[in-house]
């Protein structure tokens, strides 16, 4: 058998039954097998004594090869009711589709055999009828469908010799590898992706894959085993680890590492991943580095044989970093960390409620106790008024002052509530640690704040793991297994790191040394270096923080000459994180001495003048809010607004600047305003264009705000899909997704929800695709336990077919499913904008704001200086170049400026998305990780294997 592809148990309730059975299923060319392991029969079968194995291989009538028939006896069990006669069998619940060659042949022997059957044909073009398929019952009156058509594509696709056969890829394939997977250490929410990657991308690559349960403590208990593709169905929406975790003091001892050696060389396993913070990273390479003197001495004591010495001779060690701190060194963002700061945005949302109707102050504690990335990144995404972080202690003498004044400040401006987020490391100037309740004292008694402190706990580390931490775990993990796989003696062990949005793997040892450092440097003081060897964005984020939140202190003013009038507004359909970019827009504007304005209504309200100055408490609590409070509508100037009429606003109401949040009409909304500024002066200001679409398809940009949003929002919906449909029955839902032409939300909501296939754009959909996916989808519910309802998913873009709808698919696809599972859809609609932002689009949202008022005075200094030193006023026109016109977006981790102009060039504006799609490398993994990989050659060339060994 394939691994993971198991049997389908039958139980016959008397021995009578049990004959027949097995005679009929003989008769249609099933081989007796023995039981493959009499130690595991169950005590069941042990007292009803008796159990067989049935196995079709391909024959010349059968092409469905690789069914399994486990039969038991059990007297007493409740025979299956005979289905009436007059009823479609080839409806009933669950049935066996075997595929045969000729149907007709069948037939023959249900007469000869003497069995009742149903059977279906349909007339040829000539006018004959052709018998395509027969429902009969076996004695136990279990469904079986036999039909003309292949039900294992692949299998049967797949060569058995020559160039890409499953022969050429075994021998390609080396020696086995068994690699032992655990998470260790404190959990996070994704560790069950890291397994259930690891597991299933391994089998696919020909290896054996164990799981150590309880982390390193599995390791020295000898609780090993072995997994199957099934064992970690589900996996994938589970918070935590189900394999578990455990801190471990004997790992930590020479004698627990030696007896963990001897437990990994008996079960055969030569490769660890370890899923872990630096803790468990530091043991694993210390395990490594001394494997020699471990088997060494375990020879020696006759624990292992010779044989298996010279067998084990080196360990692969591969780290991937689970953490919800996100505190490990040379990597971007450690697996848990989001959806640890969704938990915080969604406590801190909550609690904001209820201190505004107080008018109360709260301080919230958050973990971290050396790491202030969650607090810091809390603070930006709820629109905290204070952070303490361990990395960098506030600005000034004493921090108690510095809070005072800006919470004050942010009171007098017109705040009813005030909250301030703690790392629990948090540190003064002076290594003093900074507490919640010392911050509560400060506030009740010198600003008189009814205060409350919110310690938020494990809260943090639980519950469904975010799209973002599903994705980052699955492709990590597949990294993982490459590097096993690409590993040698010599290699150090790897790190599996994020950099760039790039996956990475850099030396392990090297990363936990400079995690150290961080805690050293904050020792020593050097709370410079503390940053520095923090990722870059870290950096760059606490001081758009305080530029943006703190310094509203006139410290910040740029000269007067050169303050600008900022407009802002949204075009197209809502996307989560617009309001938080309008609110950081507004009040970075505002501490650097600029007037914000919103145009209300999209570009038919500029026309129509709806402009109206923002102050710093009208954007008040926009963080956290979904829509548009601006409002926002799709109509382009210069298409269906009067380019005219724009210029003409503009230049009424002075707007020197302009922030235009939207989707790809902003884009194109931009690209008519540049064309237009030969003929109109008042187009000549710079123009920044924040990417705002749950589509993802605006160029210029990896990220679009609303993106991450919608992804969560699709997640969420597909669990509770596939959960509703596990409950009752087995079932495919076709969900359909938005992205206009683009296939990216269908590919990552795909990855992280564990869709069994997607169709995009970027392939199309056709009969023979669908026809293909419906056998996967039968051989998966083929390989599901009798007694089990399954709910499987498939997720379709809106625009992939105009034919292929999706009520037209899940139709084909019931239709085709012989009943063996039934189909639903869902149209997931604008549900997909989600209510509140997620954290990852508020904080993309803020740090672009920042950028983009950045960007503007750039553009403008030359105009304005000029005018000032003339003693002249400020012109109309700011600004010729096309670099003004630009799309502020995210490149990796850096900040990017493209113009427009340039950006045309690479982008398919018929089809509205950019020509390349970084995403798409992800596309490759839905189909693999769902099973369809193991009908690649190479997986084939395994189960080869496989059956020889066996
Ligand atoms: P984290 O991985 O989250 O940093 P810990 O520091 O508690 O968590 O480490 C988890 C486990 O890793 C420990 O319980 C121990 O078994 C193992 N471990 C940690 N440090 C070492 C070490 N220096 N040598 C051997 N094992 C270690």
């Amino acid at each position: 058998m394939v691994k993971g592809l198991s049997h389908i148990v039958y139980i016959a309730s008397s021995d009578e039954l049990f004959q027949n059975t097995l005679e009929f299923y003989k008769a249609f060319g099933f081989k007796v097998l023995t039981a493959p392991n009499q130690a595991e029969k169950s005590e069941k079968s042990e007292e009803n004594g008796k159990e067989a194995w049935l196995k079709m291989e391909a024959n010349e009538h059968i092409m469905t090869s690789n069914i399994t028939i486990r039969l038991l006896l059990n007297i007493s069990c409740v025979p299956k009711n005979k289905p009436d006669s007059d009823q479609d069998w080839g409806l009933n619940e669950s049935a066996l589709a075997l595929s045969v060659f000729d149907v007709a042949t069948v037939k023959s022997q249900l007469d000869i055999l003497g069995c009742s059957y149903q059977d279906r044909s349909i007339k040829s073009f000539s006018g004959t009828f052709q018998l395509i398929e027969i429902y009969c019952l076996d004695p136990l009156n279990n469904t079986i469908i036999f039909s003309n058509k292949p039900a294992f594509p692949s299998l049967l696709e797949t060569p058995l010799t020559g160039p890409g056969s499953a022969e050429e890829a075994a021998e390609n394939l080396g020696p086995k590898r068994k690699i032992g997977v655990l998470t260790s250490g404190g959990d996070a929410p994704g560790m069950n992706a890291c397994v259930r990657a690891v597991v299933r991308y391994g089998i696919s690559k020909g290896c054996e894959v164990y799981a150590v349960y309880e982390g390193y403590q599995g390791l020295v208990d000898n609780g090993i085993k072995k997994m199957d593709w099934k064992s970690v169905r589900g996996y994938l929406s589970v918070g935590g680890t189900t394999i578990g975790t455990a801190r471990c003091m004997p790992f930590k001892t020479r004698e627990g590492r030696l007896q963990a050696a001897e437990n990994l060389i008996k079960s055969g396993i030569d490769s660890l991943i370890v899923c872990g913070g630096d803790g468990s990273l530091t043991g694993a390479d210390v395990f490594r580095s001394e494997w020699s003197g471990l088997t060494s001495e375990l020879l020696e004591n006759e624990r292992i044989t010779e044989e298996e010495a010279q067998s084990y001779t080196s360990l692969t060690i591969v780290g991937l970093v689970g953490s919800i701190d996100n505190d490990m060194s040379s990597t971007d963002i450690t697996i848990g960390a989001v959806t640890s700061l969704h938990r915080i945005c969604e406590s801190v949302d909550s609690i904001g409620t209820t201190a505004l109707s107080h008018s109360r102050a709260f301080v919230i504690e958050v973990m971290g106790r050396h790491c202030g990335w969650l607090a810091l990144a809390a603070g930006i995404a709820t629109g905290a008024d204070f952070v303490f972080i361990p990395e960098r202690p506030p600005a000034g003498d004493d921090w108690k002052d510095t809070l005072c004044s800006v919470a004050e400040r942010h009171r007098r401006l017109g705040k009813r509530k005030t909250v301030v987020i703690v790392a629990e490391g948090a540190l003064d100037r002076n290594l003093d640690p900074i507490k919640a309740k010392d911050i509560k004292n400060i506030l009740t008694d010198r600003l008189g704040l009814d205060t409350r402190v919110t310690t938020l706990g494990h809260t943090q580390r639980g519950g469904a793991p975010a799209a973002f931490d599903r994705i980052l775990a699955t492709i990590q993990s597949v990294a993982a297994v490459d590097a096993v796989l690409r590993s040698t003696p010599e290699t150090p062990s790897p790190m599996i790191g994020m950099s760039n949005n790039q996956v990475t793997s850099g030396p392990l040892m090297k990363a936990v040394e400079l995690t150290h450092e961080v805690a050293k440097a904050i020792g020593e003081k050097n709370f410079a270096r503390a940053m520095e060897l923090r990722d870059p964005q870290f950096a760059e984020e606490y001081l758009a923080y305080n530029a943006t939140t703190i310094l509203d202190d006139n410290s910040m003013l740029v000269p007067a000459h050169r303050r600008l009038r900022v407009g802002i507004i949204n075009v197209g359909a809502p996307a989560g994180g617009m309001n938080a970019a309008s609110r950081t827009a507004v009040r970075y504007a505002l501490n650097r001495g600029h007037t914000p304005f919103a145009i209300l209504n999209g570009f038919p309200g500029l026309a129509a003048g709806s402009i109206e100055e923002l102050t710093w408490i009208g954007v008040d609590g926009w963080t956290s809010r979904g829509g548009s409070e601006l409002g926002t509508t799709r109509a382009v100037p210069g298409e269906a607004v009067d380019m005219g009429m724009i210029a003409y606003q503009l230049q009424k109401f002075n707007i020197q600047s302009l922030l235009v949040v939207g989707g790809f009409e902003a884009f194109s909304s931009v690209i008519n305003l540049e064309a237009a500024r030969s003929k109109y002066p008042s187009l000549c200001i710079p123009i920044a264009l924040i990417s705002a679409t749950v589509s993802n398809n605006v160029p210029g940009t990896d990220f679009s705000l609303g993106s991450d949003t919608a992804l969560n929002a699709i997640v969420d919906s597909c669990d509770a899909i596939v959960q509703s449909a596990r409950s009752s029955r087995r079932r495919v839902f076709v969900v359909e997704v938005q992205g206009g032409r683009s296939g990216y939300l269908a590919v990552e909501a795909g990855l992280a929800s564990g869709a069994s296939t997607i169709y995009i754009p970027e392939e199309g959909v056709n009969l023979s695709r669908l026809q293909s996916d419906s056998r996967h989808l039968m051989a998966m519910y083929m390989d599901d336990a009798a007694d089990k309802s399954e709910g499987r998913i498939i997720l379709r873009n809106e625009t992939v077919s105009k034919t292929y709808t999706t009520d037209v698919i899940s139709d084909i696809l019931k239709d085709e499913g012989h009943a063996l599972f039934d189909s639903r859809t869902a149209v997931l609609g604008h549900i997909q904008q989600g209510v509140n932002p997620s954290p990852m689009d508020r904080i993309r949202a803020t740090r672009l704001a920042k950028c983009s008022i950045d960007f503007f005075e750039e553009h403008t200094s030359l105009a304005l200086e000029k005018a000032f030193e003339d003693n002249e006023e400020a012109p109309i026109s700011l600004t010729t170049i096309p670099e003004s016109a630009a799309v502020v977006g995210v490149s990796g981790v850096d900040v990017t400026y493209r113009s427009v102009k340039e950006l045309i060039n690479v982008t398919d504006m018929k089809n509205r998305k950019p020509l390349d799609a970084w995403w798409m490398s992800h596309r490759p993994l839905v189909d693999l990780l769902s099973g369809r990989g193991l009908f690649t050659p190479e997986a084939q060339a395994t189960l080869t294997r496989n059956q020889a060994e066996n």
